[in-house]
């Protein structure tokens, strides 16, 4: 064999498998044919984030005159925030290749498919592993609309060439609230389109609704039980959809945030006999992320459990001792993971939500706070903090925290601590 283990797909999980198992004494090698730390670093969590801080100026430049301070009118450049966030970009595309090379990973750069559950391609190349790790992630899906060709992906929306001046944003979930919130504070006019009555679906109602106001606030125009049937390019150059309504209307640019597949095309999945679930596509694994196949292995957003990177790390982490350490890892603990969503304002969640400790069950004691935060109250921004507490009746253990609020996601990893340890 020519290592022990190659992994396919340089992203959160594949990388953090790859330099652990390495620094474990394996012969690694990774495969990658796009760039270094995935979609986390190259078109997701981190571009995302750097845009939220961008964006948020518009709301503090307007709060600085409650304050005191008198500041010309400001003016937005979206090619300096763009140019600035791609050098960004490189500059952690570099620290990762340094990751992994300074751990003696071998990078092969190209596509990899594999041929057998021992072997993979590279281009011209073939090479052979004790161990394969598929972790190829996911990639966006667009509704099956004619002219659906004609609109943006979150792929498409970090490297615009200039910034539209409206934009319709389909989809009700992580990437179309974030991204309602970026645009509409750069200055774009945001209307969201979301097939269903509110959105963020699994998410606590209150803060829903909370969140929902705070778009009104902001003039996002919101589009519920709303859906686009087709897209088209009018004679002046603007993008038309039809919709459920049968209305007709023009915009600048359309986003479909509307959810990602795993990303297996051409993979050879076939080739090494791997099976992958019938409906959604995603690599079936047990407990360890085997695969049906012995040699082969899958983790992080390509087995369809929770799309967020610490998990992508987390089970990385977990493979790479697994397979290489003496003593066996913990497994991944999938209850009460914290998640974020960076609207502005912020959500941040870890348990459950009311309606679901109802449904498991609970009976339970609802605890909620709502104000407005200090550094509001001289200025009126439209948004109060709402922070829901969900207790069991019997144990009195908190079970579910939420908040939506400034610098929720950071206020809650402390929360999430406190509630993983069972906190009363
Ligand atoms: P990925 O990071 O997608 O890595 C897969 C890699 O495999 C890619 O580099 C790809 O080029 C490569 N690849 C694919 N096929 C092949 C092949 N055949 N050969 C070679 N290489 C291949 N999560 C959070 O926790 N917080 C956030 O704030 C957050 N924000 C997000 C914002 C956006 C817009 C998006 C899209 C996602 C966001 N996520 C966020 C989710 C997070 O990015 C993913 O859960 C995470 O990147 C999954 O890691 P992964 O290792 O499974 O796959
Ligand atoms: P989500 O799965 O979160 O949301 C998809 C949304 O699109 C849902 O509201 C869904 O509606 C809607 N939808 C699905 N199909 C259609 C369709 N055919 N027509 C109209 N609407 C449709 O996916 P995202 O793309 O927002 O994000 C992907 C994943 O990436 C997230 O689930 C999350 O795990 C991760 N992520 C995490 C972030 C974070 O941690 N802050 C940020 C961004 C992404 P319905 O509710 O009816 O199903």
């Amino acid at each position: 064999m020519d290592y022990d283990l190659i992994v396919i797909g340089a992203g959160s999980g594949g990388v953090r498998c790859a330099r652990m198992a390495a620094g474990l004494g394996a012969k690694v090698a990774i495969v990658e044919d796009r760039y270094l730390g995935g979609t986390c670093v190259n078109v997701g969590c981190v571009p995302k984030k750097l845009y939220a801080y961008g964006s948020h100026f518009s709301e503090d430049f307007k709060l600085s005159a409650d304050f005191g301070w008198q500041v010309e009118p400001p003016t937005f450049n979206w090619q300096t925030l763009r140019d600035n966030k791609t050098r960004e970009i490189s500059r952690l595309n570099g620290i990762y290749e340094r990751l992994l090379t300074s751990q003696g990973v071998s990078l092969l750069w190209g596509r990899g498919s594999l041929l057998s559950p021992t072997s993979v391609q590279v281009g011209a190349d073939t090479y052979s592993a004790k161990h394969i790790l598929v972790a190829t992630g996911g990639w966006p899906v667009l509704p099956d609309i004619p002219g659906a060709e004609l609109c943006l992906t979150s792929n498409d929306i970090f490297d615009l060439a200039t910034l539209p001046t409206r934009m319709v944003i389909v989809g009700g979930g992580y990437i179309a609230v974030e991204f309602a919130c970026i645009f509409q504070n750069l200055g774009v006019q945001v209307s969201l389109s979301y097939r269903r009555d509110l959105f963020l679906r699994g998410f606590d109602r209150e803060i829903r609704e909370q969140l929902k106001t705070a778009l009104e606030y902001k003039g996002v125009e919101l589009l519920f039980n709303h859906q686009l049937t087709s897209v088209e390019r009018n004679e002046s150059g603007e993008l038309e959809y039809s919709d459920n309504n049968g209305n007709k209307t023009q915009t600048d640019a359309i986003l479909f945030a509307t959810g990602r597949a795993a990303n297996t095309m051409g993979l050879g999945l076939e080739n090494a006999g791997v099976h992958c679930d019938e409906v959604t596509g995603a690599i079936l694994v047990d407990e360890h992320y085997r695969t049906n196949q012995d040699t082969v292995f899958a983790l992080g957003d390509i087995i369809g459990r929770v799309q967020l990177t610490p998990v992508a790390l987390a089970e990385g982490t977990y493979l790479a001792n697994y397979l290489f350490a003496e003593q066996k890892p913990r497994p991944v603990n999938y209850a009460n993971i914290p998640t974020a969503v960076f609207t502005q304002p912020e959500i941040a969640t870890v348990g459950l939500t009311e309606d679901q400790a109802l449904e498991a069950g609970h009976e339970v004691k609802i605890f909620t706070s709502q104000f407005r935060p200090m550094k509001y109250t001289l200025g009126d921004q439209g948004t109060k903090t709402l922070i829901k507490l969900i207790v069991d009746q019997q144990t009195d253990v908190v079970i579910g925290a939420h908040m939506i609020g400034p610098e929720a996601g950071e206020i809650s990893q402390g929360v999430a601590i406190a509630v993983n340890l069972g906190a009363t």
